[in-house]
């Protein structure tokens, strides 16, 4: 009998490690809504080959979590108007292509407010929306006044925000290395915008933590030839200064995803019609 309570105690305590372990890890997925095509290297990295080019497109990110969790990274962009775009396909409906729909998110992490990031946050109604405080702050306030910077942001997408907040659904985080929801870190200091945030997240994969660099990168030749980007930056040394922390982060730097390389698609396994899951 004592045997039996013994065993019996033993497998719960495996179980209670199991299920505290995987209610932390997530499904990674990168999914594309728009497709450029190849553009020169230099439009993107500062000092890259004349003759180099790089195959861009834009993206978000899907996690799963085990306790049904959808967390989507950043939203899209709805409005394609003024896109030299060979490829959309509206954010919402790529979603439709696994079986998420709209009312499945249950958070969103804005890695930064640049329109291509945040133009479809009023797809997911129900969603909590992370942001750092202080892009918050510049967003809605300095980014439009005499010596603001507010290239690469809409009115309408600061409006949208404003009504989120007004709704309670904002959380906003302030610094760097904090552990947002269980498994998930975001970490600051790229100054792409004022204060964009970048995201490890404990995967279910063996290699298990995956970076989502959003626009702390732009594309691989960034992180290869350690070259910042051109325009659309606070502060190029720390934009390259972040690049070298990330590498640190990781175990694998091929599970440092970037915000707008076309190469996340045939370097991870197809899952549907431009959705890639990240990690094996
Ligand atoms: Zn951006």
């Amino acid at each position: 009998m004592k045997r039996t309570i013994g065993f019996i105690f033993i497998l719960q305590l495996i179980c209670l490690e199991a299920n505290s372990h995987s209610k932390d890890e997530y499904k990674v997925f990168a999914l594309r809504y728009m497709y450029y095509g190849y553009s020169p290297a230099k439009e993107w990295a500062i000092g890259a080959g004349e003759k180099d080019s790089v195959r861009v497109c834009q993206m978000i990110w899907l996690l799963q979590g085990a306790d049904g969790r959808n967390i989507l990274v950043d939203t899209g962009q709805l409005d394609t108007s003024k896109t030299r775009k060979k490829y959309y396909i509206r954010p919402d409906s790529l979603l439709e292509c696994i079986n998420v729909h709209p009312s499945d998110i249950t958070d969103i992490i804005l890695t930064h407010p640049h329109y291509d990031h945040i133009g479809g946050i009023n797809l997911f109604p129900k969603a909590k929306v992370w942001m750092q405080k202080d892009d918050f702050d510049y967003f809605v306030g300095e980014a439009w006044g005499e010596n603001g910077f507010s290239k690469g942001f809409k009115k309408n997408d600061v409006r949208n925000l404003i009504e989120i907040n007004l709704q309670g659904r904002l959380k906003l985080v302030k610094g760097d290395n904090i552990e947002i929801i269980p498994g998930i870190k975001v970490f600051i200091g790229s100054k792409h915008t004022f204060e964009n945030q970048y995201l490890l997240v404990n995967s279910n994969s063996t290699t298990n933590k995956i970076l989502i660099a959003s626009d702390a990168i732009w594309v691989y030749y960034n992180l290869e030839n350690s070259l910042p980007i051109p325009i659309y930056t606070f502060d190029s040394i720390a934009y390259a200064e972040a690049m070298k922390r990330m590498k640190t982060l990781v175990t694998d730097p091929n599970l440092i995803i970037p915000g707008h390389d076309d190469l996340v698609f045939s370097k991870f396994p197809k899952v549907a019609e431009g959705i890639v899951k990240i990690g094996n």
